[in-house]
């Protein structure tokens, strides 16, 4: 078939040479012309040459033109030429013999030259358009790359074939990295240029024959066919993310793009088209969680816990607005008297179809999708509005610790937002104990350090959760204003028969006394680890030996209970 700015070309098949001259001379000088004077050599240049269109005689020794017809529409490389007959029959019955063969038009000789141009451009002109929808409708207009539907048809014909051949074909998923805020921030055009760019070097990646496409967004994909070894479609992989690895230059500016790949592959992970996409794709996933920038090939294990995070994330989006946490209290015990003196704050979260799930499984994923702060609000409202009038035996206000995630307090009006919650609640500020883990502090930009000052300002204390599992920089604690440490749970399970853990813990308390801060031990199960935390003077207790952590009624439950 031509190419856009070539003549297109026109076959005519005739077992006379007059008619060929004849039509020769009316058409050269548009097209270029090429002629066959049997039915057997037209079909065999039709099959090499592709023609635009072929004009084709009827009535020719050894193979009419009816027979030829039939075997041009009957061969998928041939099928889709348009056919005119051009012959001196002239009647009904030769006509719709033509057209039911699949001719789109039928000249009558003697010919006239009008007539002979006039039909000619008219059927290569419907032929234009109708392979321009066709290109519409199967490729992405704006990086011409074929779309969905034609790449998943090219994948599923990729597959059938490689089997045959006993042979792999490989399925690389791309996702770009953080496409949406580029676009977000540079613009709808820069996020075009960049998806252009991005097609043109995944291109260079591939050898001719291998399927680049777009599935839509940021989205692409590769079919690497007739693979003998997986390593070869790593070698593709690892070429891309070298190609990425050089700045691409958009709107005057030069912008590092990673991307993140998956690989699956048929027939080790499935033979099924469609399974092998969703395969693929879960492995990128993968990739997007150990960190972006890299490649992952499909693994079964994959997709149970990729399965379950985009569950849970499906799910949690919508929790808050369902209604579906609610916030638990554990005592906070003073280990001298064992009276309550607080609670920790502990988000519960039931899904009707999940049951409950563990805020370690979600709060990470929380932070990930940008809700945290949601969140954050909640347990902090719920928290405060419920110890506003509680007391502890000696009639004293009860402490209420709410953890805070680090990307709380990325928005500048952390000490804003917790003033507003304290002064709609009526909570004493110097009841608020907020508990941070190390990760908020390194790196110890001002930012956090201010935010932490002006909270403390307000007379909101701060504990340092989770001490010993980080870095436990020493210098942390007398940079920022912390009151107290909890030591992690992982030091106190194991006291009883680990000695370093023992020498931790009372170097902990020791440490944390000499700089004026308070001590609770988290996760006390047993009097032995009681006993040992009250004579190292540990101040406070929490933990199962105590309570469980329960819902506002049983937690109030436990304070009358104390009281008797
Ligand atoms: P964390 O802040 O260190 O909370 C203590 C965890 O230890 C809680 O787990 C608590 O139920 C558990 N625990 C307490 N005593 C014992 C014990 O004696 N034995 C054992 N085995 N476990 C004990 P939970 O409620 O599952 O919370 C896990 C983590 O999730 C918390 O660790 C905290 O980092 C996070 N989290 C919980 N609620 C929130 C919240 O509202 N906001 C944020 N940002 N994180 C939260
Ligand atoms: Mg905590
Ligand atoms: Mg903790």
């Amino acid at each position: 078939m031509s190419k856009p700015f070539e003549k297109p070309s026109i076959l005519i098949i005739d077992d006379t040479p007059d008619s060929i001259t004849i039509l020769n001379q009316i058409l050269q000088q548009e097209y270029r012309v090429l002629f066959a004077l049997n039915g057997s050599k037209g079909l065999s240049i039709a099959r090499q040459q592709k023609p635009d269109l072929i004009l084709l005689d009827v009535s020719m020794p050894e193979m009419d033109g009816y027979q030829v017809c039939r075997e041009l529409k009957a061969n998928p490389d041939t099928r889709d030429i348009p056919v005119i007959f051009v012959t001196a029959r002239d009647q009904d019955d030769d006509h719709e013999m033509g057209f039911r063969l699949g001719a789109v038009d039928y000249l009558t000789k003697p010919v006239r030259p009008s007539t002979v141009k006039v039909r000619v451009k008219n059927q290569l002109q419907l032929r234009r358009s109708e392979e321009l929808i066709l290109h519409q409708a199967l490729y992405d207009s704006l990086t011409n790359l074929p779309n969905r539907s034609l790449s998943m048809d090219r994948l599923r014909y990729a597959i059938t074939n490689d089997s045959r051949d006993l042979l792999k074909t490989a399925l690389l998923f791309i996702d770009l990295d953080n496409f949406k805020k580029i676009n977000d921030t540079l613009g709808h055009d820069a996020g075009d240029q960049l998806l252009k760019e991005t097609a043109a070097r995944l291109n260079r990646c591939v050898r001719r024959g291998d399927t680049v496409g777009r599935l839509g967004g940021d989205e692409f994909i590769i079919i690497l066919s007739a693979l003998e070894h997986t390593v070869d479609a790593k070698l593709v992989a690892d070429n891309i993310m070298r190609l990425f690895a050089k700045p691409v230059k958009i709107s005057h500016m030069e912008l590092l793009i990673t991307v993140s790949i998956g690989i699956s592959f048929s027939p080790d992970d499935s033979r099924d088209y469609k399974q092998l996409l969703v395969n693929a794709d879960t492995a990128m996933y993968q990739s997007k969680q150990s960190g972006r920038n890299n490649y992952h090939l499909f693994n079964g294990e994959m997709n149970q816990t990729v399965m379950r995070r985009m569950t849970l994330e499906n799910h949690l989006h919508h929790a808050l607005e369902k209604n579906e946490f609610c916030v638990y209290y554990q005592p906070l015990i003073e280990t001298t008297s064992r009276n309550i003196i607080g609670a920790e704050a502990l988000i519960r979260w039931d899904n009707p179809q999940l049951g409950r799930v563990s805020p370690d499984e979600f709060i990470g994923i929380a932070e990930q999708i940008g809700i945290i702060e949601q969140l954050g609000v909640y347990v902090l409202q719920q928290a405060c509005h419920f110890f506003k009038d509680l007391t502890g035996s000696d009639g004293q206000p009860l402490t209420i610790a709410v953890n805070v995630s680090p990307q709380q307090f990325r928005q500048n009006h952390l000490p804003d937002l917790v003033d507003n919650i304290l002064k709609e609640t009526g909570l004493e500020p110097e009841q608020l104990e907020l508990e941070v883990t190390e990760g908020l502090l390194l790196g110890s930009q001002s930012n956090i350090k201010d935010a932490l000052l002006a909270l403390r300002q307000l007379g909101v204390h701060f504990s340092m959760d989770d001490f010993g599992t980080g870095y436990s920089s020493l210098s942390y604690l007398r940079e920022f204003p912390f009151s107290i440490i909890k030591i992690d749970r992982s030091f106190i399970s194991d006291l009883q028969n680990k000695p370093e853990d023992q020498v931790l813990v009372t170097a902990a308390i020791a440490m944390a006394h000499a700089l004026d801060m308070k001590v609770i031990a988290e996760g006390v199960e047993t009097e032995f680890q009681l006993q040992f935390l009250k004579e190292k003077q540990c101040d406070i207790c929490q933990g199962y030996l105590f309570s469980k952590p329960v819902d506002g009624d049983n937690f109030k439950q436990l304070l009358t209970q104390q009281e008797k």
